[in-house]
């Protein structure tokens, strides 16, 4: 039997979130509609976040209604909070994707509030979306390393994560390596741990900044996770993760998985295509390896 991996692309949010000129509407869309056509039917769109904070996720809600039309796709909309979570569930998205920080210093920063507070109000919303018949993905960022506190205890990233668990018996769970840094074994050893302790529903959350992206999912993949974030072009960064660059590029991972010959539903020469297109966005910071290698773009 053949194993697949789900690929939930974030260059339409991730990728985007970090890039100073406005990109316009309709480029955003047409990147969405490329991915598609690549054959990737997850996607995070965009974020309900304040537009004063994060003034390139203004036109979400434009970005999503485009989405939509597209029949199989499966759009993610990020919510920090009770105001987004009203924002997005009259918004059509089929998930929800919840963020906090596992250290105490970036969310506060990237947030602006304790993780306590943070928590709080998400599981509240939790219950609130489940009620409405939304899907729920719960990201918890800097579970390996933080741009503030350096490498994180895993007792306390696995602390934060037992907490979530119980919020709901069969929520997907993000741990996310936001800046990059997390390193193979350690990304092998929390998986493990995480998935003996409540099963098999982490997805990974990867961003390649010191050049360890394919090395992290490679762990991640043998430790039984099978749900992948990654951008494509590896167009990414973090404006509350100083130095975080580029998620995982999307055709890297594929790569990968091609030649381990696992399924991931998706065209190779559409995703190289999508990528590119992602890589020219003025102002990104493109990232990834596959596109610039000559044999690889003889494959497409
Ligand atoms: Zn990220």
């Amino acid at each position: 039997m053949t194993e697949r991996a789900i690929i939930s692309d974030v260059a339409p949010r991730d990728g985007l979130q970090s890039i100073g000129p406005f990109v316009p509407t309709e480029t955003k869309i047409a990147m969405v509609r490329a991915l598609y056509a690549a054959g990737i039917r997850r996607m995070e769109i965009g974020s309900f976040v304040s537009p004063r904070a994060v003034p390139q996720m203004a036109d979400t809600g434009e970005v999503l209604k485009a989405a939509l039309e597209l029949p199989g796709l499966e759009s993610t909309v990020l919510v920090p909070n009770r105001k987004g979570f009203e924002l997005a569930a009259r918004s059509g998205a089929q998930r929800l994707g919840l963020f906090m920080s596992a250290t105490e210093s970036h969310n506060r920063s990237n947030l602006n509030r304790t993780r306590e507070e943070s928590f709080a109000d998400l599981a509240a919303i939790v219950q609130d979306a489940t009620a409405a018949g939304l899907l729920v993905r719960f990201n918890l960022s800097t579970v390996f390393h933080c741009p503030f506190e350096g490498v994180v205890p895993e007792e306390e990233a696995l602390g934060w994560v037992e907490r979530i668990v119980a919020l709901d018996p069969g929520m997907e769970i993000a741990l996310a390596d936001t800046t990059g840094n997390a390193s193979p074994d350690q990304v092998r050893r929390m998986f493990e741990r995480a998935h003996h302790l409540w099963g098999e529903r982490f997805a990974f959350h990867g961003h390649d900044t010191y050049g360890m992206g394919v090395a992290n999912v490679s762990a991640a993949w043998v430790a039984g996770v099978r749900i992948f974030d990654s951008a494509a072009g590896g167009l990414g960064g973090c404006p509350f993760a100083p130095g975080a660059t580029g998620n995982v590029a999307t055709e890297d991972v594929v790569w990968l998985f091609r030649r381990m010959g696992v399924e991931t539903g998706i065209d190779w020469k559409g995703l190289l295509e999508a990528a590119d297109l992602s890589a020219a966005v003025p102002g990104g910071t493109p990232g990834g390896r596959l596109r610039g290698v000559p044999a690889v773009r003889q494959a497409a």
